[in-house]
């Protein structure tokens, strides 16, 4: 029994209905009338939730040369006109949180809690604080112009946090935009398209075609997008630099990890455990810089597994929609076969929390021990609720153990000795290490990884500097005769 529907519940539902269950591109301002649909599925239920339209080759076209069209009026408002327009999208963003909240929910499996006090708030957060660098950007950076149409193309883990990284900045900067959501996903940047208009984002800046890896590779091909922004896979990303290489577009890659998370023996067992359970069950697990890999100091591990063990059975999985709910479904049926796949492969010791776990696209926390660091699931994302996790004895241990990756997204750390900490941290190969903490977040931090990771940060003055260029030198004046 679960208890009353969320408030924005009936809303979203009115919101789908309004359109008929059927959307086409958002191009122009406008959307272009659905054509060869696709369905996008709660994952909870199972439910088709609306049919989107498969993005053709015309589709990304027609995008683009819109996006052509709007970019250099967009420019030329300045960075104080442009700001007005990202702090009234922040507004709407923060008018309509519980709208968007359920929607992301719904169409993605999360739990309420998240889309509601994580997702959406970071969403706003991102557009305010993009909005405050379009206005310094005129006085601070004269020396920069946007790089022009941005092509863009996102995962269904957050999509409209992900939306909102590539988008904020990529307009503060000047530009304008084609955004190719994840096929599971695409409802929320849907709504936000349509509510861009309320904020008075001129017609063409924010373009949005749906589809598969067909429409992404599409955008990313196409001869008039400047700069291309992906978050994904790595197995992705890595044709996505294949088919860029030579282009002259700028690149940034936000891929995947298997972030460690350093537990050493003093450490604060109890908080410990309770940023293990955000580092990995968060969104279920489906989290780029997840702590998906618990690296635990020897003296500990026995007690610290069976603390663990005890909170696993404490979280509560279920109806994403419902309040009380720890851990959500699982994006789609294709992701739940590759998780139960790759867990049955293991040769390590397999623990499944005793909660109940609902019919359907759900899988239960998982932690998987007594593995050889060089195994299949010590190396591989496996982008689920899953657990895996070996011990060390030494300080240098732990940095060889958390280096023993080709990835490098985040690691956290966790002791009360800080100079131990601080001897660490510089050592381990990543884009952020927490001390005692983990998945912090925010807009004015550069986010992004090393190695097979990807390359470029988002966030912060860094990731906005990733959407201008230099502009061309121009020879000053004479100096007026006096
Ligand atoms: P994915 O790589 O399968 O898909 C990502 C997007 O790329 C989707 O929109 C998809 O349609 C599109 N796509 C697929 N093939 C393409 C191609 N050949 N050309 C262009 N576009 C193509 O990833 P996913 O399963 O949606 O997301 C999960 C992955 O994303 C995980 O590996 C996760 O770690 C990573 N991720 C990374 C970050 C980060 O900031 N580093 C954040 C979130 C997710």
């Amino acid at each position: 029994a679960y208890g009353p529907a969320p408030e924005g519940h009936a809303e979203a539902l009115a919101w789908i209905a309004a359109h008929q269950g059927r959307f086409g591109h958002w191009i122009g301002g406008a959307f272009t009338a659905p054509a060869a649909t696709f369905e996008t599925r709660n994952p909870a239920t199972g439910k088709v939730l609306a049919e989107v339209s498969q993005g053709s080759g015309e589709d990304v076209a027609a995008a683009v040369a819109t996006a052509r069209a709007a970019q250099g009026r967009w420019a030329r408002i300045g960075g104080a006109g442009r700001a007005r327009v990202l702090y009234a999208l922040a507004r709407l963003v923060q008018k309509h949180a519980r709208l968007f909240a359920v929607l992301e929910t719904m169409d993605n499996g999360k739990p309420i809690r998240e889309s509601r006090d994580i997702d959406i708030p970071l969403v706003a957060r991102h557009f305010y604080y993009h909005a405050g660098l379009a206005q310094l950007l005129d006085s601070e950076k004269p020396g920069f112009v946007p790089m022009g149409v941005c092509g863009a193309v996102i995962p269904w883990n957050f999509p409209l946090l992900m939306l909102a990284w590539k988008v904020a900045p990529a307009l503060a900067a000047g530009n304008t935009v084609v955004l190719k959501p994840a096929e599971y996903t695409p409802l929320t940047a849907l709504l936000f398209a349509e509510i861009s208009r309320e904020a008075g984002l001129p017609k063409g800046v924010l373009n949005i075609v749906t589809g598969d890896g067909d429409t992404g590779a599409a955008v990313v091909a196409h001869p008039g997008v400047d700069k291309i922004a992906f978050t994904g896979s790595t197995s992705v990303g890595r044709k996505i630099r294949t088919a860029t290489a030579g282009s002259g577009k700028a690149l940034t890659l936000e891929l995947g990890g298997k972030s460690p998370y350093i537990v050493f023996d003093d450490a604060d067992i109890d908080s410990a455990i309770e940023g293990l359970v955000d580092a990995i069950w968060f969104n279920g697990g489906q989290v780029c810089c997840a702590g998906s890999r618990l690296l635990v100091q020897e003296g500990i591990a026995e007690r610290f597994h069976a603390k663990l063990k005890r909170r696993m059975d404490g979280l509560r999985m279920g109806d994403p929609l419902d309040k009380c709910i720890d851990v959500g479904a699982i994006v789609d049926p294709v992701q739940l076969e590759t998780i139960k796949g790759l867990v049955a492969g293991t040769e390590g010791e397999v623990y499944h929390a005793a909660c109940a776990v609902p019919e359907g696209c759900f899988y239960p926390p998982t932690l998987i021990s007594g593995l050889h660091a060089a195994s299949k699931l010590m190396q591989e994302e496996i982008f689920g609720p899953v657990l895996v996790s070996t011990t060390f004895r030494t300080p240098g241990e732990a940095v060889d153990l958390a280096n023993n990756s080709r990835y490098g997204l985040a690691a956290s750390i966790w002791t009360e000795n800080v100079n131990l900490a601080l001897d660490m941290a510089p050592k381990v190969k990543a884009g952020v290490v927490w001390v005692n903490s983990t998945n912090l977040f925010d807009a004015a931090a550069g986010f992004g990884g090393v190695r097979e990771s990807g390359f470029g940060r988002e966030g912060g003055w860094e990731g906005l500097m990733a959407y201008l260029k230099p502009a061309a030198k121009v020879k000053p004046l004479a100096a007026p005769k006096p």
